[in-house]
Formats: structure tokens, sequence, C-alpha cells
């Protein structure tokens, strides 16, 4: 599924994913690709403009100092920008309060309305749910049969009118034997026709009124690309929809649909539908679908760890700290505390500009778990004054400090030598271009 759009932006993304700064011209690169991408992908090209737009800005007013490279800073943009673009917080099918929860299901021949019936049963079903299905459609004779099929393999009553007549009669009649089953779900299947006309428009108008739906589904095919997006905003002007089913995601279709059809329609997707099988039937989130589609989300979820532990406030003071030579065993003794927080320090590691390059070199390798309990122990035993102001760190000091932290004077030691190499590091890294950081370690 997307597979050619997420191959894509990944080829873009590893690109950018190394560089410790990023120019506004790599960042233009970058857009243009996935600018492309996403108009293979067949996504509204409207759509596609204002995505960019929003990238762009973001990605420029990014503050520069968080601690992730540029590179995964913009993945991450795009991930954030892809799940508001896919509407944001994922919504779940409305089951009605009081009386039964009435879906009535739409869309054009062939988009899956009847399967998506049968699915939609079993799904409530399966919830504790009594669902019953409604054939109103008397353009195909196999349409009423496929729906008896469906009702029998998943043992749901389904309500179907021999001889002709008006969907929304068949509608009324449908509501009165729900009542005589107690059944608490009616899901109405309707006629689907080769566009929507005016006919079909009315009829389906005046079902809704009879039958007053908590949810009107609209149901789009994804392998007709931005035609899906068209018939959704139709349907949904002449009958007003709750939301959208975009389906056959699993046939080599290039997604488009569903990243167009929420911003063109501002309906929610509430569910996708990725094969032939009953059981196909997926609810939809944003944020998984976006991730999905990006192939990222191991770098996506490391920046989001990163921003939860270092509130903006404190980077932005630690960096001006560093920049005046001010970093001193306070902040230091903060850092190794986020460092903590963040989780595994191997894998955090990478995600510090320059430190992947670094790993071998510097003793920033050795700290571990153990290091971080050893070396927090050893600051907090220290005075406020000490912390502050290291160089007042002699021997009987340091060896008071030990004592107080059950260490040995050489961990005293060796601490305030990683200190010192973290604040020249930090010194070097803000300095600027890194230029000065790799001449600091002669690489
Ligand atoms: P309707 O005319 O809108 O009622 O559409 P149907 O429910 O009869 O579905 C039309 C065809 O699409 C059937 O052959 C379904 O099996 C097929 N179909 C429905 N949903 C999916 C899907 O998610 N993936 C695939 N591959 N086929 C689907
Ligand atoms: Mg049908």
């Amino acid at each position: 599924m997307l597979d050619a759009l997420s191959d894509r932006l990944q080829t873009t993304f590893k690109r950018l994913g190394s560089r410790g700064k990023i120019t506004e011209e790599d960042l233009d690169v970058a857009l243009r690709e996935v600018r492309v991408a996403l108009l293979e992908a067949d996504v509204n090209f409207k759509v596609v403009r204002d995505f960019i737009g929003r990238v762009r800005e973001r990605a420029l007013g990014a503050d520069v100092t968080q601690s992730v490279t540029p590179g995964q800073q913009i993945v991450s943009i795009v991930n954030q920008e892809l799940v508001e673009v896919l509407g944001g917080d994922s919504e779940p099918l409305r089951t009605a309060s009081s009386g039964p929860t009435k879906i009535l299901v739409c869309g054009i021949k062939g988009s899956g309305k009847t399967t998506l019936c049968g699915r939609l049963a079993q799904r409530l079903k399966r919830d504790g749910m009594k669902p019953m299905l409604v054939s109103t459609d008397f353009e195909r004779l196999a349409a009423t049969e496929q729906l008896q099929v469906l009702g029998r393999q998943i043992d749901v009553p389904v309500y179907f009118e021999e001889r002709e007549a008006p969907a929304a009669e068949v509608g009324k009649r449908a509501l009165k034997e729900a009542e005589r089953l107690g059944v608490n779900a009616i899901i109405v299947d309707t006629r689907g026709g080769v566009a929507l006309d005016d006919a079909l428009a009315d009829e389906l108008a005046a079902l809704a009124d009879e039958i007053d739906p908590i949810e009107v589904l609209i149901v789009v095919d994804a392998m007709t690309g931005q035609e899906a997006v068209t018939l959704a905003k139709e349907f949904d002007e002449a009958i007003e929809g709750t939301g959208i089913v975009v389906t056959k995601l699993d046939s080599d279709t290039r997604g488009g649909a569903v990243l167009s059809v929420r911003e063109v329609t501002g309906l929610p997707v509430k569910f996708i539908t990725t094969g032939e099988r009953l059981e196909a039937l997926e609810d939809f989130h944003p944020d998984r679908f976006a991730s999905r589609v990006l192939g990222m989300g191991d770098i996506v979820s490391l920046v989001e760890r990163a921003q939860q532990t270092m509130g903006e406030r404190n980077v932005e003071d630690v960096a001006r700290r560093m920049k005046t030579g001010q970093f001193d065993l306070e902040d230091f003794l903060q850092q190794l505390d986020q460092l903590r927080q963040m989780g595994p320090l191997s894998g955090m590691l990478d995600m510090i500009p320059g430190m992947a390059q670094l790993k071998d070199k510097a003793q920033i390798a050795d700290m571990n778990e153990a290091f971080l309990n050893k070396s927090e122990a050893i600051i907090q035993s220290m005075t406020i004054e000490e912390r502050r102001n290291p160089d007042l760190l002699n021997g009987s000091r340091r060896r008071r400090i030990a004592g107080g932290s059950g260490t040995t004077p050489a961990d005293v030691n060796r601490l305030l030598n990683q200190y010192r190499e973290a604040k020249k590091l930090m010194q070097a890294m803000a300095g600027g271009k890194g230029g000065g950081l790799r001449r600091m370690l002669g690489f």
C-alpha cells in the first residue's frame, strides 16, 4: 500500500538525514522531491501546494537548538503535517446514545458499499451490538442476493423487498422490522449508479430524511484516484456525509485519495479497507497512517521523545549558557538527567548532532546507566558553589565528595574530565559551522 510514495519520501529524507546543518537550499530541494512524490501518488495539487507551504514555513521557523539533526526534524515536521492533512485525531464510528444506531452507506457502483455493509455488521456484532442489514438497491438483483449471502455468513438478519419500491419507503418499513426484531443497529445499503446524477441524489436524500441516520458514510474506491475525491465531494454536497470510507487500498493504488479527501471535503476518513475478505476493514488513524506513508516511525518517535524530555526553554537556556561558556556542573547534572529520561543511551547518542561520528572518539561513549548513576551521586554530593564553580574542586574537596557519594577520588576525577569534554564539545557545537568540533577531535 502506497509503497511508491513511501519509498520516494524515504530516499529523499535519507539524503538529508546525516547532515548536521540544512540550508534553505537543501530544504527546497527536499521539498521539491516531496512535492513530486505526492503529485505522483495522485494527491490533489492544491492539497500538495498547501502542504508543502506549511512544512516549509515550519521547517524554517524551527528552533535549531533542538537535540536532533535538522534532517530528522524535517521528517518530524512532514509527519506532523501529514497527520494534520489526514484529519488529526481519529474519529471512530458514532453510535446512538438512545434508539438504534442507523448507518447509511452510499457511493457509486462498484465502490465497495455492499461489502462494507457486511463488514460493519460484523464489526458491530463483534462489539456486542445486534445489527440488521437493509437492502434498498433494486438496480441489480444480485445486489440484494449479495447482501443476503453476507448476512448468512455473519449470521445477521437482512431486510429486503421482492418488489421494487422507492428507497425511502423500503427504509421506513425496514425501521419497523428492526423494532420488531429488537436490533440496535441498522446498516442501510443503497443503489450506486455509475455517477451521482439528480435521480440518485434525490433518492438518497429522501432515504436519509426517512431514516435519519447518525452516520452517512461515503464510500470511495482508492483505485480511481482524484475521481474518488471529486465524487466524495459531490456526495457530501448532495446528502451531507459524516465520514468517508476509502476502499481497495490493498490494490496497487497510489493512495492520493486518502491523502486528499479529508482536506477537500472536510469529512473525516473513518475506515479504510484493504482486501476482499470481510475482515479487511481497518479503523483509520491519521497518525498511524502517516507513519506508514513515511515509513520512518523510528525517527519520528525519537524526535517526539526528545521534544517531550527537553522542554523548549530548557534547551534554549542550556544553548545560551554553552555559548557564553557558562556551562557548569549543574547544567551537566541536568543534561545527565535528561539523557536518562530519554532512554537507552546508545540510541540517543546518534540523535545528538555530531555524536554519531563522535562515538568512538570521545569518552562520552562510556556514558552508560551505571555511569549516569555514579555521576549524579557525585554531583549531588557537591555544594551548590562547587557545582557552579568546578575550579574550586581541589584534592581535599574531591576526597570529601568521593566519601559522600560512595565513590573513589578517581571516579570524581573521571567525572570532572567528562564534564570538561562535554563543555568543550558544547562550546564547539555552539560555535557554529562544526569546523571547530572537527578540529578539536582531529578529523
Ligand atoms: P458496491 O457496488 O459499491 O456495492 O460494491 P461491492 O461491495 O459489490 O464491491 C465491488 C467489488 O469490490 C467486489 O468484488 C468486492 O469484493 C471488491 N472490494 C470491495 N472492497 C475491496 C477492497 O478493500 N479490496 C479489494 N481488493 N476489493 C474490494
Ligand atoms: Mg452493492
